[in-house]
C-alpha cells in the first residue's frame, strides 16, 4: 500500500508524523530516506511528539542512536548517515533494538538496506520546489 502526502511546512510534517504514531505498536520499524535537509528529522519529532516523548528530540548524527523512553513506547532513533557497513549497526545492538518493545525509526535507511526487516513501514521524502521552498512530497509505503 502506498500513501502520498503533501506537505506545504515542517508544522505540517510534523502533524502527520504525529497522525502515524497513533497506529505504532511495539516492534514497528519506521525508515526515513531523502536528501539532507528533507525534513527525516522534522519527520522524527513529529513522531516522537505522537508517541508522548517528553524529551527534546534532535538529530542523532554523531551517535548513531538515540533512545527516548517516556512516550507511550520506547523510541528508538536512528541516524546511520556515518555507518560504514553493516558491522558497525551489529556493534551497536541494532537487532536487539530493531526486535525489541519499542518503535525504532531510523534516518537514511537505505544506506543499510539489507538490515531493514520486510515489514517496515517506508518513508520516503523529497523536496517539491515546483511548488515552494517548504513544500515537500512523502511517500508512504507498507
Ligand atoms: P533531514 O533530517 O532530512 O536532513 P531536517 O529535518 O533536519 O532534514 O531539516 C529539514 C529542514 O527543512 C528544516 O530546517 C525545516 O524547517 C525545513 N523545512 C521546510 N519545509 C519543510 C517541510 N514541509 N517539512 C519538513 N521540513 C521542512
Ligand atoms: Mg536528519
Amino acid at each position: 500500500m502506498e500513501i502520498v502526502f503533501e506537505t506545504d511546512g515542517p508544522e505540517r510534517t510534523m502533524e502527520i508524523a504525529e497522525d502515524i504514531a497513533k497506529d505504532l505498536k511495539s516492534g514497528s520499524v519506521i525508515t526515513l530516506d531523502g536528501d539532507l535537509g528533507a525534513g527525516k528529522t522534522v519527520f522524527s519529532k513529529g513522531l516522537a511528539k505522537g508517541l508522548g516523548v517528553k524529551e527534546i528530540v534532535d538529530s542523532p548524527t554523531f551517535t548513531v542512536l538515540k533512545i527516548y523512553e517516556s512516550g507511550r513506547l520506547p523510541l528508538y532513533h536512528f541516524d546511520v548517515y556515518r555507518i560504514g557497513d553493516a558491522d558497525e549497526m551489529y556493534d551497536i545492538g541494532f537487532e536487539e533494538y530493531l526486535y525489541g518493545d519499542g518503535v525504532s525509526l531510523i534516518e537514511w535507511a537505505g544506506l543499510i538496506e539489507d538490515l531493514i526487516p520486510e515489514n517496515a513501514i517506508r518513508i520516503n521524502i523529497k523536496r517539491n520546489d515546483e511548488k515552494g521552498p517548504l513544500f515537500r512530497r512523502m511517500v508512504i509505503t507498507k
